[in-house]
């Protein structure tokens, strides 16, 4: 059948990709370019349970752009059924509440809002040129992270701070992970009928991590900003500090305001706190050999977002289900038990034995009998989003 979608993530120096077809249901191929811009990248094919890697003669993006299409050479069967390639693009601004098929005006849009993600849309638009150059005829499709947000009232979104800083810059809060959100939202209303009229919150915990509150289907509230910065405590960065920090960093180091930044961004979060690693499990690996680093990083990062979930309730009528997702939220037992041990207060409890005993990359529910509130672990699916928005807007 012809509706094979090739879904593109194109960072600074990875591209990760995916081949799904029917209706985004299998990934027939998926992949990774990383190290891009070095010497030692290489592009690796995960195909019918095979991994393979080679290396990037040059290291470009456009290298690895062109193994896929080689690739795509050698497999003529998946080749004949390509029909359309879906980017994830961070950014939309507030130009972009939904996803759009990809023409010279919506390239533009794309480069006005790289100033809120310098190191992300750049590289967005790089990808879309390449695949414009090495898959001619073929429609792209752009699938914006902060889309699903453009929903949040101003009330919400809006910094106290001048307005002209809003009304001038734009700036305000954007929020991010919307892609996954929205797959959720979709995701429960197939699970829990009638939770598209009803509250949701929803815990993305990644290495990036942050919070959403869903109202009937569409997004209230978000904890992210901005930038990803903002919110939770996630794998290296501080989430939401007193703004002050920032000065002091930079007074007591001798750095400029952009290189503090760049500590709260790339060195701090569970690997500021743990100096250990950003990543959970290593972390309570170490936790469970008794280090206090670990588990004082990992009580942290449950303790602000259990704070982040009680104050996103405040947008809603009702707390009728809780969402755990991403990496974290899917796999750690142990961070998902201490996140809710501090939502009791909102009468939201999980039963011990579930929650532990949850299959690994299912949907479970969690809840404990008398809690008030579902507490469901739903593994996410953006690249399934972005080949469904693919879908639907190349057949109109
Ligand atoms: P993501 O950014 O969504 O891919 O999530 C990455 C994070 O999920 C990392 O911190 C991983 O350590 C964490 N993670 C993945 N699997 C597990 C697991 N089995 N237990 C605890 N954390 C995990």
């Amino acid at each position: 059948m012809k509706d094979s979608i090739l879904v593109i993530n194109c960072g600074s120096s990875s591209l990760k990709f995916a081949i799904l077809s029917n209706a985004g249901q299998d990934t027939l191929v998926e992949g990774i370019a990383d190290r891009l811009g070095t010497e030692e990248s290489s592009i690796t094919f995960k195909f019918e349970g095979e991994k393979k890697s080679i290396p990037l003669e040059d290291g470009s993006h456009k290298s690895a752009v062109a193994h896929i299409k080689d690739w795509l050479s050698d497999h003529p069967a998946i080749a004949r059924g390509l029909v359309g390639i879906g980017h994830r693009v961070v950014h939309g601004g507030e130009t972009f509440s939904q996803s759009v098929l990809i023409d010279h005006n919506v390239l533009n849009g794309i480069k006005e809002c790289a100033q809120f993600a310098p190191l992300h849309n750049p590289a967005h638009i790089k990808g879309i040129e390449i695949a414009f150059e090495l898959f001619p005829g073929l429609p792209q499709v752009a699938v914006f992270d902060t889309a699903f947000h453009q929903t949040i009232a101003p009330e919400q979104y809006l910094y106290p701070i001048p307005m002209h800083f809003y009304r001038q810059h734009h700036f305000r809060k954007y929020g991010f992970h919307g892609t996954s959100y929205r797959y959720i939202s979709q995701r429960l209303a197939q699970l829990a009928k009638g939770s598209d009229q009803q509250g949701v919150l929803v815990a993305h915990l990644g290495n990036g991590a942050s919070t959403c509150a869903i109202h009937k289907g569409l997004s209230v509230d978000t904890s992210m900003g901005i930038t990803p910065l903002e919110g939770l405590m996630m794998g290296t960065r501080s989430g939401s500090i007193d703004p002050s920090l920032l000065s002091f960093i930079s007074q007591a180091e001798g750095i400029s305001a952009d290189a503090a930044l760049d500590i709260l961004n790339k060195k701090s979060g569970l690997l500021g706190v743990s100096e250990i690693s950003n990543d959970c499990r290593t972390l309570e690996e170490a936790m469970v050999s008794g280090d206090q680093r670990a588990k004082l990083a990992l009580d942290m990062f449950a303790i602000r977002t259990a704070k982040h979930l009680a104050s996103m309730s405040t947008t809603l009528e009702s707390i009728d289900h809780l969402v755990f997702t991403g990496g974290i939220g899917e796999n750690s037992s142990y961070l998902r038990q201490v996140i809710c041990d501090h939502l009791k207060a909102l009468n939201i409890t999980i039963d011990s034995t579930l929650n532990e005993t949850a299959p690994r990359g299912e949907t479970t529910n969690i809840r404990s009998a008398s809690s008030g509130t579902n507490v469901w672990i739903i593994p996410t699916n953006e690249e399934l989003m972005i080949a469904l928005d693919t879908i639907s807007l190349i057949s109109h």
